[in-house]
């Protein structure tokens, strides 16, 4: 099958290209390993987002919970189903025997978006440093991406900080009392806050309006309503908007004087342009082995993450019965170069079911004694969980080793001093804010596990070997664009997916 463009991956980076091009009338076909939820857990949700929360039967509920969430990653199962981090068997050997990393590829339909935390905020001017665009290049990519992935928050103390998006249509989301008491606290030290550096205000999320509040966006939301490539790229494929091709398995690509020639597991493929949207390390793979790099090491970049609990000293009744959305409720900011040159991001939780039993497991053989407090505690807990920008982060090195990719650790001797800057700084804000910070039980998140990767094949304005340009083609071709985190010259501290999707639109558009 031929077409003028193929898009490889229906993740956002994938789906974000697509809009772009079918935009402009181009014909896309989209080339995806796309594994399903299996169908049981598609019964599960159609039936549980045919009823109203309060009509749920008890099976359903514990069936959706059963697998609850931890920091592992393949503790994260939609609706009951292992598909999100499922290998097909053509790629058995991405796992990571070696644990250097914590990163792992989907072959997923959506891609991560399945099993994401959906928080998104658009870089800041600063962490555009370094690369060959600004953030006036991305921002109307910004409001289109917007449009598609249904932006909720609202217009707050973060809209002076972030101009990237206005926040005029944003629906706000069912925040818990717990969230609305600790921004109501903050208002009244805002000015004391501010000569810290820190911006603070609700989270920004792409979910669509009509939340139910119903608490279960860990497991997965039954309405659809959390942002997920796979249900718009099926959708543009329905209205005949592109072809999609699902079970399609790239293994390399090749340039030639009119276009490219795809090489898959289901024969080959012929376009004018190809758009590379299969995420951080297959793309590491695909890109390294059809351009014959050997004896290339990428450095794929990292955001380091922690995790800094703090328990709350005001009452907000049971915060485990009233109805909430479950994803970040809050993000604070801190932009001060006392603490860090970058914009630090943080984001806040408060309670959800997975707390109590994190507890537990650490209170080991005691668990049982301290029931009675670790329910306490957990309903008193607000977990803050920063991000550092690359350049002060470990990275992972990552080269072909016979046509498999071999990793190793890169360590960064700025790492330990930002951490305990930041994690001084949030004990700051949470004591300002009523709340005690829990620094001796701060944890860091291991390497890759902030899924906010990127950069093995950065954009420069004249790309080297390993390089692209900025239409992210590999130095020397003309045909291929890399659409991905691949191409970001760094990992800022926001979250990623918003500008990975709106640079991916970006080049779409100018391809
Ligand atoms: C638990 C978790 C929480 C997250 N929370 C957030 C968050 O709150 N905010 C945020 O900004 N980001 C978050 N992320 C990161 C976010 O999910 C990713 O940045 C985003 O999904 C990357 O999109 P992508 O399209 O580049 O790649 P992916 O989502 O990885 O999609 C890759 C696509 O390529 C396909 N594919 C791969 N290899 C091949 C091949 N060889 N041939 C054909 N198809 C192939 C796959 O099937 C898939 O469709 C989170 C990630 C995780 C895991
Ligand atoms: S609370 Fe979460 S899961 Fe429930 S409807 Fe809202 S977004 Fe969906």
């Amino acid at each position: 099958m031929n077409a003028r463009d193929i898009i490889l991956g229906s993740g956002p980076s994938g789906v974000a290209a697509a809009k772009a091009l079918t935009a402009r009338g181009r014909d896309v076909l989209v080339l995806d390993a796309g594994l399903e939820m299996d169908a049981s857990a598609k019964a599960l949700r159609d039936r549980m987002g045919a009823a109203e929360p309060d009509a749920w039967s008890d099976e359903d509920r514990e069936a959706i919970g059963a697998v609850r969430r931890s920091e592992k990653s393949d503790s994260i199962q939609p609706f009951g189903s292992d598909f999100l981090f499922r290998l097909p068997e053509e790629m058995a050997e991405y796992g990571d025997p070696q644990s250097v990393h914590a990163l792992r590829p989907s072959f997923a339909k959506g891609g991560l978006s399945n099993g994401w935390g959906a928080s998104v905020l658009p870089y800041h001017e600063r962490d555009f440093d370094g690369w060959p665009i600004t953030l006036d290049d991305l921002r109307p990519h910004y409001q289109a991406i917007a449009q598609m992935i249904g932006m909720s928050g609202q217009k707050d103390g973060l809209a002076s900080l972030y101009s990237g998006i206005g926040m005029d249509d944003a629906q706000p989301l069912p925040a818990s009392r717990q969230a609305r008491e600790l921004l109501a606290r903050m208002d009244r030290k805002k000015q004391a806050l501010g000569q810290l550096g820190v911006h603070y205000g609700a989270s920004r999320q792409a979910i669509a309006p009509g939340c139910r509040a119903c608490a279960m966006c860990l497991y997965g939301c039954p309405y659809r309503l959390i942002f997920n490539a796979g249900y718009e790229i099926e959708r543009m494929a329905a209205d005949d908007i592109l072809r999609y091709q699902g079970s399609a398995i790239a293994t390399g690509f090749s340039e030639h004087a009119t276009g490219v020639t795809v090489h898959s597991n289901q024969g080959e493929f012929q376009a004018e342009r190809l758009f590379v949207a299969t995420g951080v390390l297959p793309t590491a793979r695909l890109v390294l082995s059809s351009l014959g790099l050997d004896a290339h090491e990428v450095t794929i970049l990292d955001s380091q993450h922690f995790y800094l609990p703090m328990l709350h000293s005001w009452s907000a009744g049971d915060p485990a019965v009233e109805p909430r959305h479950t994803l970040a409720q809050a993000f604070w900011e801190i932009n001060d170069p006392a603490v860090e040159d970058h914009v630090v991001h943080a984001q806040l939780y408060t309670y959800n079911d997975t707390y109590a039993p994190d507890m537990r497991q650490r209170f080991g053989p005691f668990a049982g004694i301290a029931k009675p407090l670790i329910e306490a505690m957990s309903r008193r807990l607000i977990v803050a969980q920063p991000f550092l920008h690359s350049d002060v982060s470990p990275a992972i090195g990552a080269r072909l080793d016979g046509g498999k990719l071999a990793y190793r650790r890169i360590d960064n001797d700025r790492t330990a001093a930002a951490m305990d800057r930041v994690k001084n700084r949030l004990a700051q804000v949470a004591r300002m804010a009523g709340m005690l910070p829990l620094t001796p039980l701060m944890r860091p998140g291991s390497l890759g596990s902030s899924f906010h990767c990127g950069g093995s094949f950065p954009m420069r304005d004249t790309p080297g070997t390993g390089e692209t340009d900025m239409l992210g083609r590999p130095a020397g071709l003309k045909h291929t664009h890399i659409v991905d985190a691949s191409i970001f010259p760094t990992v800022p501290a926001p979250t990623i997916t918003f500008s990975v999707m709106a640079n991916a639109h970006r080049i779409a558009s100018a391809a």
